[in-house]
């Protein structure tokens, strides 16, 4: 294995590791982040890049932190992910690749985006 991953081994939990770098998905309703209100900034656990604002985060029902848009749209990346049968979109952090969640297009905001993040990719500072 490469030094830099066994370093995020060490850093990391061991879910963090799975999500961010093997692509897990952590279970439905049991993120840290899944109910949270507070105002603040998501970032990237990895990197620490600026991913998303409490402002655009919405109550999506489906157990994991949604979004309806970026902080900033540089600050993502999106993949093809055909792994399931129907063919997704991967989001990963655009400054280090961190696999983060998906991005479909039923969300309720004026682009119709819904950012489907696992809290396992996210680490929150508070405003
Ligand atoms: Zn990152």
């Amino acid at each position: 294995m490469e030094k830099g991953k066994e370093d995020l081994r060490k850093r990391l939990t061991p879910e963090q590791f799975r999500v961010t770098q093997e692509k897990a998905t952590e279970a439905p309703f049991t993120g840290e982040y899944v109910h949270t209100k507070d105002r603040g900034v998501y970032r990237c656990v990895v990197c620490g890049n600026e991913l998303f604002s409490s402002e655009d985060k919405f109550d999506s029902g489906t157990g994991w932190p949604s979004f309806t848009r970026p902080k900033k749209k540089s600050s993502l990346g999106e993949r093809k992910d055909r792994s399931l049968f129907v063919e997704r979109t991967e989001v990963v952090c655009d400054k280090c690749g961190a696999h983060l969640g998906h991005v479909f297009d039923d969300g309720p905001g004026p682009e119709g985006k819904r950012f489907c993040i696992n809290s396992c990719s996210l680490k929150m500072e508070k405003k």
